[in-house]
């Protein structure tokens, strides 16, 4: 078979013939010429009818075999994104997203992230006109929130399957559920030779297509002996390859961005020393940090009479194909999260990989042609000190974050979710517990989120104090029917009890005036609400209610409020940071509680310093949402019980 390489030589060599053709139609001939190279461009056919046939299926490719790059332009060119229906693809790693998205860009011959964009973390490469996404798995986890069916996409490809990070097997189990009820929406499952028959298990028995390899034999060497610093062996043995081997690029394959700089800076220098003695040696790293425009250079064709040496991650393992790379270097290592459930402690440590990562690894050497891999370990450990393979990810992590977007995805029994394999029980108690003392969920479990509430008690702040109508002559009517919506907790509360009934009185007018409420006020914190509202969506933030406790709502004013505290002490209320002395108001629903602890909204003088609108709160959460504002200290009882009430309840104050 022919290899991308040597089809790229033979378009150097036909190019006597195109000099009809303009530069850009020669790029987009050789472009095009390379597709139809790959070893999956003869299975085209099968492939789209096999997806055609099936709602799930499985896809089994050799590394560099074109699924990632390919398999979405087949989508496109078939029609699956007509009308506007989007293709997504998810990669666990984000140079990989990016990388492979500005690839396809360049091969469909469109600007990166029009048609053909990318999604990660804190960077939407994307577009209203984007049909083809990639995107971190993380990403489409989080797309759940906001569209639970996925109903713009028409396929989405879970690729690096084989991976199994956490995100990619939460993505299991939500797209095997939401495919049973969107029959529309195709899922096809990419991945290494590795594990297929367990994702097809997983998905019911779906179908696994298999892309026949493209591999040239890869001759193993083993150490005699361990190696005592493999940075430095890597270092010797990329420079013995290049002095004594014959033409061919070299990876090696270190666990971060450390050891690979360092590394690179190693080589680079004793290059240096060599001087003209030795040819070029072009060193590259590639790692997740890398700048962009670096990490593109490691697919620029090695100029003749040079080498080129990559120095990777296991970015380079299965993620990126680099052609040419004919030695590999695999010191056996990578770096590892491990999750103690016992002590709650999260390490990420320097591991032996396992054989199969160590067999993919080995595998980069013969793509192009035969290839050499120097393992700088023993044949005994590759036996005997190896695993078989990686355990998930899901295994050996904290599972906090997971179990807040689950939940948030309303999915309240984890215990029975369907994981392709379960986390230790133990892992994911620990999680609920550790979420429970945060306050992040309830005593059922459920999720306390509370931007709800807290968007109406805004909204119903920023009309301050003309909620309530007091009419000279109706002073005694009117203070009794604002006592009808008294609720404990405080004024923040007192406000929201307002909204709500009257949204539940159809936002009547009547409704107000019977309960001495002023309507044009109320109108106005409508407006207000449904502004921000919007904002809210427009930022992504959840719009979630939290009935039945009004711990988070309080929480949540707390932590926007946190400087705004007062405490009680010696016969009155005295603000924490300036000891400053200050009233409850007399129109407020604590104004007979005296609370030891409250936030007030605002501050104002009349014949007193008065807070309006307070609300009580426990002085330990001050802690939790203002470290950097409180200490300890300041926040010791000094009494343990209440104070005597000593304010009198005078209206003639108010002013
Ligand atoms: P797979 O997903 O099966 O591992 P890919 O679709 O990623 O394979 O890669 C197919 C081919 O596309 C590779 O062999 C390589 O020649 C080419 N390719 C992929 N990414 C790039 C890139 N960023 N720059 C240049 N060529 C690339
Ligand atoms: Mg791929």
């Amino acid at each position: 078979v022919t290899s991308a390489v040597t089809m790229k030589g033979t378009m150097t060599e036909e190019q006597g013939e195109n000099e009809g053709l303009s530069q850009a139609e020669q790029k987009k001939e050789s472009i095009q010429e390379v597709r139809r190279s790959l070893p999956v461009f003869p299975f085209r056919e099968d492939l789209l009818a096999a997806i055609q046939q099936h709602q799930i299926l499985i896809i089994e490719g050799e590394t560099g075999s074109g699924k990632t790059t390919q398999i979405p332009q087949y989508l496109i060119e078939a029609g699956y994104t007509k009308g506007g229906a989007k293709i997504g693809c998810t990669q666990p790693r984000r140079v990989a997203a990016m990388s492979v998205a500005a690839r396809v860009a360049e091969e469909v011959g469109v600007k990166l992230g029009n048609e053909v964009g990318y999604s990660i973390r804190f960077e939407d490469c994307t577009s209203e006109r984007t049909i083809l996404k990639y995107m971190t798995d993380g990403m489409l986890l989080r797309e759940f929130l906001t569209e639970p069916d996925l109903a713009t996409y028409s396929v989405v490809i879970i690729d690096e399957a084989h991976e199994r990070t956490l995100h990619t097997d939460i993505l299991f189990g939500l797209i095997k559920d939401i495919a049973r009820f969107r029959s529309d929406l195709k899922v096809l499952v990419a991945s290494a030779t590795l594990d297929t028959e367990r994702f097809s298990c997983f998905f019911d028995d779906a179908p696994v297509f298999r892309i026949p390899g493209r591999r040239f034999p890869v001759d193993i060497f083993y150490t005699k002996a361990p190696e005592a610093d493999y940075l430095e062996a890597c270092v010797v043995s990329v420079l013995q390859i290049h002095v004594t081997q014959p033409t061919g690029d070299v990876l090696v394959f270190l666990t971060g961005q450390e050891e690979i700089e360092a590394c690179c800076e190693l080589l680079q220098e004793r290059c240096r020393r060599l001087g003209s003695k030795i040819s070029e040696l072009l060193v590259l790293p590639i790692y997740a940090n890398l700048p962009s425009d670096m990490q593109a250079k490691i697919f620029n064709p090695t100029p003749p009479g040079a080498r080129k040496v990559v120095v990777a991650t296991n970015i380079a393992e299965t993620s990126l194909t680099i052609d040419g790379i004919i030695y590999v270097i695999d010191p056996g290592f990578c770096k590892q999260k491990s999750y103690n459930a016992r002590t709650g402690m999260e390490s990420l440590i320097v591991t032996p990989c396992s054989r199969a990562s160590a067999n993919q690894r080995a595998g980069r050497a013969g793509r192009v042609a035969a290839g050499k891999c120097f393992r700088l370990y023993t044949a005994w450990a590759f036996k005997h000190e190896m695993e078989e393979s990686t355990v998930p990810e899901i295994q050996r992590t904290n599972l906090g974050n997971v179990v807040l977007l689950l939940k948030s995805l309303g999915i309240n029994d984890l215990i029975h979710f369907d994981f392709m394999d379960p986390p230790p029980h133990e892992t994911l108690v620990l999680a609920l517990e550790q979420l429970y003392a945060l306050g992040a969920l309830n005593h059922l479990g459920e999720l306390t989120k509370c931007s709800e509430e807290v968007l109406t008690i805004a909204a119903m702040l920023s009309v301050n104090n003309s909620i309530f109508y007091r009419p000279k002559d109706k002073v005694v009517h009117a203070d009794n029917a604002r006592m009808n919506f008294v609720v404990p907790g405080g004024d923040h509360l007192v406000l929201l009890n307002v909204y709500t009934q009257w949204v539940e009185s159809g936002y009547s007018t009547q409704w107000c005036y019977e309960n001495f409420i002023q309507f044009r006020s109320m109108k106005r914190a409508r407006d207000v609400r449904d502004q921000l509202e919007g904002l809210m969506e427009r930022i992504e933030v959840e719009v979630v209610s939290s009935p039945e406790d009004s711990t988070p709502i309080r929480k949540a004013v707390t932590a926007g409020y946190f400087y705004h505290t007062a405490r009680l002490s010696k016969g009155g209320y005295k603000t924490v940071k300036h000891q400053q002395t200050v009233y409850v108001h007399p129109n407020s629903s604590l104004f007979d509680e005296q609370p030891r602890w409250l936030i007030y909204h605002e501050l104002v003088f009349t014949t007193k310093e008065f807070m309006r609108q307070v609300i009580e709160i426990d002085s330990s959460w001050l802690l939790e949402v203002a470290p950097h504002y409180y200490k300890n200290k300041e926040l010791e009882d000094s009494s343990s019980k209440k104070m005597p009430r000593k304010q009198g309840k005078s209206k003639e104050e108010l002013g």
